[in-house]
């Protein structure tokens, strides 16, 4: 791949067997994997494109275990890849290339230490499997809005450490806006004890705001205070054929007021990137018989809990979309009337990435730019990249409300994994040019990692590009923490 061409050079000392028995001696004999088979799952990137290799996977159950380990490997120059669960998209929990030194994974930390549902808080170990705190903050009547298609095993301190977005982004922002305080071990094995569950706190710099969308390169989040919010009780979900993305804009801009400033999530697909979920992921079935290039995932939610004899989000989803019809934004619409209706919705909508693995060869860019200009990208884009390779199948999908599309291609029916990449290098220049020059962001939620370790040198300024080195020399000398990640030094 062409971005990928100059290999990072990750500088580190091998992990020798002196060297796992003292790993051992802090975390024990079930926190130390050491064979080749255990290890593979945690040197391989979910996609299974990037496969590395470490001396040995170390997870270490508590805070003090992983700043006792990470003394240890700063003291003998030891490379560290912090791993939550895994499902980053661009390769920045893999050790890659060939690599001696350690994974650090988290997923025995998986403890939520408290609960404060008056506070409206709650302080988690960073190995907690999203879905599970979903869950509990549910268990207190209490909401923990964020969400995304790898809920079921991606952990907090990875969903924090990439600043994740997800479909609900729109209401309550990116990861780092759920957060109150952290715990970090830095990259000295000393540990930053900021786990304040503070609204307010003007107290210099915030630092917290340092580790989270890092990757991993600047220390280990071990544990966070999350905001939580009041839980939803009257949801509607609802699925749209439209006329185009311009359309989507429109009905958006209006749903907000409509709704009372209710809109959960508003999510827009194309026929291709639907059509690969039926075929892909079993059970999920077309919500409508329309067939028309662009749908639109809508959701209403509110608070307050439904009254009998009032109206409730449906009825006003209802409604809304009554008007719309009329206005010629919608073509048709499905309104699910029952949960396992609204989870079919949302299952082809967070389907796509797994379809897409299973689809075989494609390309795909996690992009920003303002709203009102996604229409123009979406058709100068496929554009472009329809010139350098006019048999690729666009599926493009985003978080239309942030301004984020996943511009994504499945590769030309036939075509293997060697042959598409020859074109990369060329479609991802024509891509972030375009998305550059339109005022957009080359990377808006899935991170840097490896993949984008390129683009970022040559798409940001020498002195954001200086800042960052700094930050990073100033906290990590001898660049153990996650080397090769993010910059280039
Ligand atoms: P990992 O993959 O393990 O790690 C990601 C990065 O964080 C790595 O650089 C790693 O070194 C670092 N890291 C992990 N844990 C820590 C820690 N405790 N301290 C310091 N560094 C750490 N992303 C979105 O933003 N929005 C989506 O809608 C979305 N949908 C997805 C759907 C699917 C099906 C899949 C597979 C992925 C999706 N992603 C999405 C990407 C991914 O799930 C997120 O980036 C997620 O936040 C990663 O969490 P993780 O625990 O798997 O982290």
């Amino acid at each position: 791949a062409a971005f990928l061409s100059s290999d990072p050079i990750i500088p580190t000392a091998p992990v020798t067997a002196e060297m796992r028995d003292a790993l051992r001696a802090i975390v024990g004999e079930k926190g130390l994997i050491e064979d080749e088979h255990g290890k593979q799952p945690f040197v391989t990137d979910w996609r299974g494109l990037l496969v590395g290799g470490a001396g040995a996977v170390v997870r270490p159950g508590s805070t003090e275990e992983v700043s006792r380990v990470v003394r240890l490997c700063h003291e003998h120059g030891i490379a560290i890849v912090p791993q939550g669960g895994n499902t980053g998209l661009m390769g920045g929990a893999t050790p890659w290339p060939a690599h001696t030194g350690i994974v650090l994974s988290l997923g025995r930390m998986n403890r939520v230490l408290d609960v404060d549902p008056v506070g409206y808080a709650m302080t988690v170990e960073a190995g907690c499997v999203l879905q599970t705190l979903q869950e509990t903050a549910s268990q207190h009547d209490r909401f923990l809005p964020l969400s995304l298609g790898a809920q079921g095993s991606c952990m907090i301190g990875g969903n924090l450490s990439t600043n994740a977005g997800g479909v609900q982004v729109l209401r309550y922002g990116n990861a780092r806006n759920l957060v109150l305080g952290l715990e970090v071990v830095l990259p000295n094995g000393e540990v930053w004890d900021g786990l304040r569950a503070l609204k307010k706190d003007n107290t210099g710099y915030d630092l917290k705001h340092l580790f989270m969308g890092a990757e991993g390169t600047l220390g280990i989040i071990t544990k966070a205070v999350l905001k939580l919010w009041p839980a939803p009780k009257d949801v509607c979900t609802a699925w749209l054929a439209i006329r185009d993305p311009r359309a989507a804009l429109e009905i958006l801009s209006e749903a907000h007021s409509a709704s009372e400033d209710n809109v959960g999530s508003c999510e827009l697909m194309s026929r291709s990137a639907i059509d690969m979920v039926l075929r892909h992921i079993p059970g999920t079935q077309d919500p409508l018989k329309a067939e028309t290039p662009w749908y639109l995932l809508l959701e209403w939610s509110s608070a307050r809990p439904r009254r009998d004899g009032t109206e409730g989000m449906s009825e006003k989803l209802e409604q809304f979309l009554a008007d719309q019809l009329e206005a010629g934004r919608v073509l048709d619409a499905a309104i699910a009337h029952t949960v396992g209706q609204s989870r079919n919705m949302w299952r082809i909508r967070e389907g796509v990435a797994e379809a897409s693995r299973a689809e075989g060869p494609g390309l795909s860019y996690d992009v920003s730019v303002a709203i009102s200009r996604i229409p123009e990208f979406i058709d100068k884009g496929t554009k472009a990249v329809l010139d350098i390779l006019p048999s690729i199948r666009p599926y493009p999908l985003g978080h239309i409300g942030d301004g984020n599309l996943h511009f994504s291609f499945m590769g030309p029916v036939g075509m293997d994994q060697q042959t598409l990449a020859q074109y990369k290098g060329a479609i991802t220049r024509a891509v972030n040019d375009l998305i550059t020059s339109m005022g957009g962001s080359i990377s808006a939620e899935h991170g840097i990692g490896v993949e984008k370790l390129d683009e970022l040198s040559h798409y940001r300024s020498k002195t954001e590009l200086d800042i960052m080195r700094t930050i990073k020399r100033a906290l990590d000398p001898q660049n153990i923490m996650n080397p090769g990640k993010v910059l280039r030094l």
